[in-house]
């Protein structure tokens, strides 16, 4: 199995090594200077100690007013109360008297013996055995004992140092125990850190994944209101848009294919139908004009096709120009008048507006005004008006296309825009069209960055208005 460490892991181990670094400063530190305060203290210490000692003990004794034995009883007594041995040397450094001498493996006579060079007579301090005398570390004080100006000897006191050790372990306990409450702590944070914020972000990322493989149905479990939570909520809308998407794409094939089919399936029927003479060679033209039709018809839906996916993937790219929108209009009238000859309708312009230049891409608004006046003819009744009327508000100018059609119910009026939607597919003049003209016109007026609107009552006919940018006069 493959050992993985997460952020937080890494953030942990990362802040425990630093805390155990800086604590091993802090108490290598600690112990260092805790060290040397004591040893200094003990040393100020002996120090007071023995010159209280010569002025009494061992000066009554150089004075002869005391015995040699006594001076042992008394340096005895010094080392049983005070716990520090005591040698007393006369002026050229043998050693006259020491407390429990029995207890020394080996005393030298002459504290010179030791060290020849030894300072006794400015005093001393020394850390260590005192020249191998001591098995363990011992603090070692000289001083001299002067009566009347004069020095008369030197003595030296020797304390051993465990019990120092003992205190500067009590000292550096009181910095031990932050040090490991405040890793605890640190670990303790982290934890619930990595429960608070890597727990989340592990559900979103393995919602991803779900996402990825298509199940869009998951959801990250996450229910929080902070930047987490929005992120989570961020994945599902997205999610939620993706799936719209799909759905989007399996409706798109399902009606390409559907409005594919059905002029093949037609035009193979009548040419299969030529072929085994179920159709006499009489009636061809007429089948023959059916099968153009429908292969117009699929001429068309390939073209419509082409042109939204252009939108879609490069964007519409327009020729601004500035003309004048009823000059469109009219011409777009002279192209439809065999179609109106038909049914016998008539286009009537109406024109409101001082100003009915605009600023657009010619070419695309003329395809926008022949759909709409297609879709009119197409839905006209016989003998039927349709009217054109152009007026003007502020900076935009407004053009719409009535007729006298079926018009569109409420529910089915924002659909009509949908890619493919046709209102009744099974009724004739639908069943001509592609279902793609409206997406396109309202695509081509949204990259003008304009809007259009469809007003319809059911029975009495439909209106789509479109707006564009007022253009300047020549
Ligand atoms: P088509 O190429 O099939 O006409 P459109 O996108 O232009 O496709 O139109 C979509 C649907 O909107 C049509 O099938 C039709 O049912 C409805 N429609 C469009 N214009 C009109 C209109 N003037 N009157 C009634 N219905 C309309």
């Amino acid at each position: 199995m493959k050992f993985k460490i997460n952020f937080l892991d890494k953030l942990i181990l990362g802040i425990v090594f630093l805390l155990i670094v800086v604590f091993l400063v802090v108490v290598s530190y600690t112990t260092y200077a805790t060290k040397r305060t004591l040893l200094k203290e003990k040393q100020n210490n002996l120090a007071n100690e023995a010159q209280l000692l010569s002025q009494q003990t061992i000066a009554s004794y150089i004075l002869g007013n005391t015995s040699l034995e006594y001076l042992q009883e008394k340096l005895d007594e010094f080392e049983d109360t005070l716990k520090t041995k005591v040698w007393y040397c006369d002026s050229v450094g043998r050693l006259i008297a020491v407390s429990y001498p029995k207890n020394y493996e080996y005393l030298p006579d002459n504290i010179r013996q030791l060290d020849y060079d030894l300072k006794f007579r400015d005093g001393f301090t020394m850390t260590g055995n005192f020249y191998n005398i001591f098995d363990n570390t011992t603090i070692s004080v000289g001083i001299p004992i002067l009566l009347d100006g004069e020095v008369r000897g030197f003595m030296v006191l020797h304390t051993s140092i465990s019990e120092l050790d003992d205190t500067q372990k009590d000292i550096l306990a009181i910095v031990y125990l932050p040090f490991v409450v405040l890793i605890l702590v640190v670990v303790l944070m982290m934890i619930y850190m990595s429960g608070t914020i890597l727990r989340p972000i592990s559900k979103i990322s393995a919602t991803a994944k779900e996402y990825a493989k298509g199940n869009f149905e998951a959801t990250t479990g996450v229910i929080r209101k902070d930047e987490i939570g929005e992120l989570a909520d961020s994945m599902e809308y997205m999610a939620g848009e993706l799936s719209k998407l799909d759905i989007y794409r399996k409706n798109f094939i399902a009606n390409i294919s559907h409005d594919f089919r059905s002029p093949l399936t037609s035009i193979k029927g009548y040419i299969l139908a030529m072929m085994d003479g179920t159709i006499p060679p009489e009636k061809y033209n007429r089948y023959l004009g059916v099968v153009i039709n429908e292969a117009n018809r699929l001429t068309k839906l390939t073209e419509g096709l082409l042109e939204l996916n252009n939108f879609d993937t490069k964007g519409l790219i327009l020729k601004m120009s500035d003309f004048d929108i009823v000059d469109v209009i009219r011409l777009t009238r002279n192209t439809v008048e065999v179609l109106c000859d038909k049914k016998n309708i008539e286009i009537r312009i109406n024109c409101h507006a001082k100003n009915t230049t605009v600023h657009a891409d010619r070419m695309k608004i003329g395809q926008v005004v022949y759909n709409l006046v297609d879709n009119a003819i197409k839905f006209s009744p016989q003998n039927g008006t349709i009217t054109a009327t152009v007026t003007n508000k502020n900076d935009k100018v407004f053009i719409s296309i009535k007729d006298e059609g079926p018009g569109i119910s409420k529910e089915k009026r924002n659909k009509v825009f949908d890619r493919f939607y046709k209102v009744d597919a099974s009724r004739g003049k639908d069943k001509q069209g592609t279902g793609l003209g409206l997406s396109i016109t309202k695509e081509i007026i949204k990259a003008h960055g304009e809007n259009i609107d469809l007003i319809s009552t059911e029975g009495a006919g439909s209106e789509f208005i479109f707006s564009l940018p007022i253009g300047s006069k020549e």
